[in-house]
């Protein structure tokens, strides 16, 4: 099925068997949709590395390329270039590159690298082109940075440090995205800026993801949601019209192609592109 721009979808490791024989079934379904690639994300310090790996390398060999999410927070260059190696060899040719959260209680950073940018300088001191790099952008700010236009500084400086493109936190705001790009263009960056699309299926695990990685849900948004009370079905359909009409803004703003968080589902990010 061609899309009008081009699609790409993010998963989770699963922690089971049953988990992994989902997904399995979950990719086949997402695959009708053409996407440019799939992402498998990558717990900082965690102990689900090996499961990104495993998946990623698996996932890679089933027709569509397949980009690991790296993070670089509390890891040393030795085991980046081993984890790097592996990649290459297995044929992994994008990588997601991050600074990443190390989990509460493992103390200081630790480990050779601050932030993503030392991240993309190194895999591209090493490694060359042999891997695109995507980076993470942040339309609605990082909660960490020190205001708006720094944060929009750093960004940049991870294009400059040979970052191809990059895909933002989910957010529900198209103007929100449309001034991030503005004031990264203003600084004379052009790389890809790709949306993060998180389809809306569930409210309380949606309100606390949000408030933890810093991305608003309106007000507007937050209410109607809130007085569907249990009724899932009506949170969903709420869910479908407010999310394929954000994606039908952002591509009529320019967006050059939508990622989407599928939190290892098919139907709610198929649903938003059949309407699109
Ligand atoms: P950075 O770009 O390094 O930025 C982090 C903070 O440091 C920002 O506030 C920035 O303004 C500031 N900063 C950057 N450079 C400097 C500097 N030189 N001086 C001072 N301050 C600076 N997390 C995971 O653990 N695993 C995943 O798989 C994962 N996937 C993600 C995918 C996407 C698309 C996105 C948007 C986020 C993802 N995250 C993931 C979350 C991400 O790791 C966190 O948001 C993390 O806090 C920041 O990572 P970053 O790569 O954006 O960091």
């Amino acid at each position: 099925m061609p899309n009008s721009v081009p699609v790409s979808f993010e998963f989770f490791p699963p922690k089971t068997d049953a988990g992994y024989e989902k997904l399995l079934n979950v990719h086949s379904e997402l695959k009708a949709a053409d996407p440019e690639f799939f992402s498998v994300t990558y717990g900082a310090g965690g102990s689900t590395q090996e499961r990104t790996i495993s998946t990623v390398i698996e996932l890679n060999q089933r027709g569509v390329q397949t980009a690991p999410h790296l993070s670089c927070i509390g890891a040393t260059e030795a085991t980046l270039t081993d984890l790097l190696d592996r990649y290459k060899d297995a044929g992994i040719r994008r990588i997601v590159a991050l600074r990443g959260d190390l989990p509460s209680g493992m103390g200081g950073t630790g480990g050779d690298f601050r932030y993503a940018a030392d991240l993309v300088r190194f895999i591209r001191e090493r490694y060359d082109d042999t891997f695109k790099l995507e980076v993470a952008a942040y339309p609605e700010m990082h909660p960490q940075a020190p205001n708006f236009d720094r944060d929009v500084d750093n960004f940049v400086a991870k294009a400059n440090a040979g970052a191809n493109t990059a895909i933002t936190q989910y957010f529900y705001s198209v103007d929100a995205y449309v001034h991030f790009v503005s004031e990264v263009r203003k600084r004379d960056c052009h790389i890809d800026i790709v949306p993060g699309i998180m389809p809306i299926t569930q409210v309380s695990n949606l309100i606390r993801f949000s408030d933890a990685c810093g991305a608003d849900i309106p007000r507007w948004l937050r209410k109607q949601l809130e007085a569907c009370g249990d009724d899932s079905a009506r949170i969903q359909s709420i869910g479908l019209e407010v999310v394929s009409s954000l994606c039908r803004e952002l591509i009529n703003a320019g967006a050059p192609a939508l990622h989407f968080y599928t939190m290892n589902r098919s139907e709610p990010s198929l649903a938003i592109i059949d309407r699109l």
